[in-house]
């Protein structure tokens, strides 16, 4: 048996259509410090007990396994990362393990500006922040929870404490955002970071959404583009990447549109995900989760979780399949799952 220092390299993680999963998404926590509608309850959640989520050690466990068999990108993500206490060691044994190139955070802004800091000198890559609205009225209706202020101040800490490429991410809903898009628009130009437009996904605790609140993708671009002229289409670097990005045609700013329900993007997907309590699965719309923790938990061996791996992204369906007559809702919530 190796050593932990030795690396060990394993066939890459594939699923039954072939796609190569290179990208996971680790949630470190149930908990958040806001409720907005499209993700939480507003009352009444029962959160995961302390003990019951994984421990830092564990999911660097996961990490270096899922690492050896072709997995270089990770997020961090929630309910609400930063509210998980001392994420910067997590975020420093995950940049060390060999072959992660890539770790970048989403988070809701609201503690950035006393975390940004701490946060850049643990070595994370990328920072992911969520702006729906500059309006404080339309903040407070999304999220049910003051704060748009020290979101603002987290954004503008962490580009201070030398975050470079910040990405902004609004959920668009129809009949409440469509007067925010081009004030985000604007906002996004004038502090050089880049906006991403996000289709509303049946995905919310409270089960309301409906179709017709999703505000598409191709709808914010003409009116971006009625307001700021035509949009430019930008390069794809990264096939798998979810967003279709697009420059404004002088220069200034980049607009990224991601369109799951409208225009799914599935048969590029990458992504692996992992619960906050080490369920593993194989698509935000998953039925069925792969129990990691048990695994991390009991003598098993690497091997044993590399196999655990491989079922559940082979098991992988090609789509989502939202609006299909026969699609069903997961069960858990999106900060349940890890957005
Ligand atoms: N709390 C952090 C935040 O809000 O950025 C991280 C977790 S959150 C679940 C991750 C992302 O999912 C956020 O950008 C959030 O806006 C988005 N999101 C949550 N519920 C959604 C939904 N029903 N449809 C589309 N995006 C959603
Ligand atoms: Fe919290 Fe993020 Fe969900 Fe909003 S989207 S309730 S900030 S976890």
């Amino acid at each position: 048996m190796p050593s932990p220092a030795e690396t060990v390299r394993r066939p890459p993680i594939l699923d039954s259509l072939g796609r190569v999963h290179s990208n996971l998404r680790i949630s470190v926590t149930d908990r958040c410090n806001i409720r907005c509608f499209y993700c939480m309850p507003d009352e009444n959640i029962r959160f995961k007990p302390r003990d019951e989520l994984l421990t830092f050690e564990e999911i660097e466990q996961f990490v270096r396994v899922a690492a050896s068999m072709g997995v270089n990108k990770l997020r961090i993500t929630g309910g609400e990362p930063l509210v998980r206490s001392e994420l910067s060691e997590l975020i420093r044994k995950l940049v060390a393990i060999d072959g992660i190139e890539d770790v970048a955070l989403t988070t809701n802004g609201i503690l950035l500006a006393e975390q940004a800091a701490t946060l850049k000198a643990s070595g994370l890559h990328r920072l992911n922040i969520s702006l729906d609205t500059l309006n404080e009225a339309t903040f407070q209706r999304i999220t049910r929870r003051a704060g748009l202020e020290r979101v603002l101040e987290g954004i503008f800490a962490a580009r201070e404490t030398g975050f470079e490429r910040i990405r902004l991410n609004a959920v668009a809903i129809a009949g409440l955002t469509e007067d925010d898009v081009v004030p985000l628009g604007e906002f996004a130009r004038a502090h050089k970071m880049e906006m991403r437009f996000i289709e509303f996904m049946p995905l919310d605790a409270e089960g309301n959404w409906q179709d017709d609140q999703v505000l598409p993708g191709e709808a914010i671009r003409a009116q971006l583009e009625q307001a700021f002229g035509p949009l430019v289409p930008a390069a794809r670097p990264d096939p798998s990447q979810p967003a279709v990005d697009y420059q404004f045609a002088d220069g200034i700013g980049k607009i990224g549109f991601i369109n799951p329900v409208s225009q799914p993007f599935c048969s590029d997907c990458n992504r692996l995900r992992i619960t906050a309590e080490g369920q593993l699965r194989n698509c935000l719309f998953s039925t069925t989760e792969w129990d990691a923790r048990a695994l991390l938990r009991s003598t098993a061996d690497d091997n044993e979780i590399v196999e655990l791996i491989r079922q559940c992204v082979w098991a992988k369906k090609p789509g989502h399949g939202i609006d299909g007559a026969d699609f069903v809702r997961p069960e858990r919530a999106m900060y349940q799952i890890g957005g």
